[in-house]
């Protein structure tokens, strides 16, 4: 696994663990606040807010995504670190 992969992977990782968590914030008196895993359908602002954040935050990954690749299929190096930046 290349290291864009494997950040992407991390990142995405960690958005699965936002997403499970988004079900903590229904407000009080959700009939679906008490019910574990799965978020269904209701009302509440607040997870609905982070849901939406997080398909953002993956729709970003997947362009960064897809450039990195684009710019690899070039022949540039990616991460650009000191010792490829010499070779170029
Ligand atoms: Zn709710």
């Amino acid at each position: 696994m290349d290291t864009a992969t494997e950040l992407a992977s991390f990142v995405h990782a960690r958005l699965d663990e936002e997403g499970r968590d988004a079900v903590l914030f229904h407000e009080l008196d959700c009939p679906v606040s008490h019910t574990a895993g799965r978020i269904s359908r209701c009302g509440c602002h607040c997870p609905a807010r982070i849901l939406a954040r997080i398909a953002i935050h993956r729709e970003v990954i997947r362009g960064c995504q897809q450039r990195i690749k684009h710019e690899q299929e070039k022949g540039l190096c990616w991460p650009c670190t000191q010792s490829s930046r010499s070779r170029s």
